[in-house]
């Protein structure tokens, strides 16, 4: 899962963009708006924190702007408890907003549920076959036992099972496994998809023509 950070305090900006990637996720951030609409437009984000206020476009601007092209999900950060700042970043599109201060654990949750939404997964645990993926508490269960992964293997396990019955192409997982600050080379994806393969089993993950992965939808 890739997410945007644009927030323009930055203490706030490098806590954010540290517990995202402690949870897994590949993350840019934006200082301020005009670079968080140009990453919000460029890459296919899986979710975007962003900030009211702004220096250049403010972040209602963003999202009205974003809207015109993109369904991302926004999760949006106000600094006042206003109702009125709520109710216009909800009519703006945004899906979601959290009052400043807030708590990491909270927003991390609020961006797990975002992103479940997104891919229309209500539940937090996915089934698949004698599989089950916790995505709350971020576990993996094999027939009663827990299968232990490392932080990448999780990552794309979970994006594959969020949007099992379909092909995943590996420009897709590229682009939401890996940020701008990952210089890692293709291979890689393969050594990730290897390892889930031997800890899974070998059929869990079908490689389509070499275009890509997908996890077969089961009943
Ligand atoms: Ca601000």
């Amino acid at each position: 899962m890739r997410v945007l950070a644009v927030e323009d305090e930055p203490d706030l900006l490098n806590s954010l963009m540290k517990a995202l990637r402690e949870d897994g996720y590949a993350v840019d951030g934006a200082p301020d708006g005009d670079e968080g609409l140009f990453k919000a437009e460029s890459y296919d984000y899986d979710a975007i924190v962003l900030d009211i206020m702004l220096p250049g476009i403010d972040g209602w601007e963003l999202l009205r702007r974003l809207r015109q092209t993109k369904k991302t999900p926004v999760l949006m950060l106000t600094a006042r408890d206003a109702v009125r700042d709520r109710v216009r970043g909800l009519d703006t599109g945004a899906d979601d907003y959290l009052v400043k201060p807030f708590e990491l654990a909270e927003l991390l949750a609020r961006l797990r549920a975002l992103i479940r939404r997104a891919a229309s997964q209500a539940e937090s645990r996915l089934k698949i076959g004698d599989v089950v993926i916790d995505t709350a508490a971020r576990t993996v269960m094999r027939r009663g036992e827990e299968i232990v992964l490392t932080a990448r293997e999780y990552t794309l396990l979970e994006y594959l099972a969020l949007h099992r019955g379909k092909l995943v192409t590996r420009t897709t997982l590229y682009d939401h496994l890996f940020d701008e600050n990952d210089s890692t080379l293709s291979n890689l994806l393969d050594v990730h998809v290897f390892n889930l393969r031997k800890k899974l089993g070998h059929d869990f993950i079908t490689t389509r023509r070499g275009h890509g992965y997908c996890i077969e939808s089961t009943p």
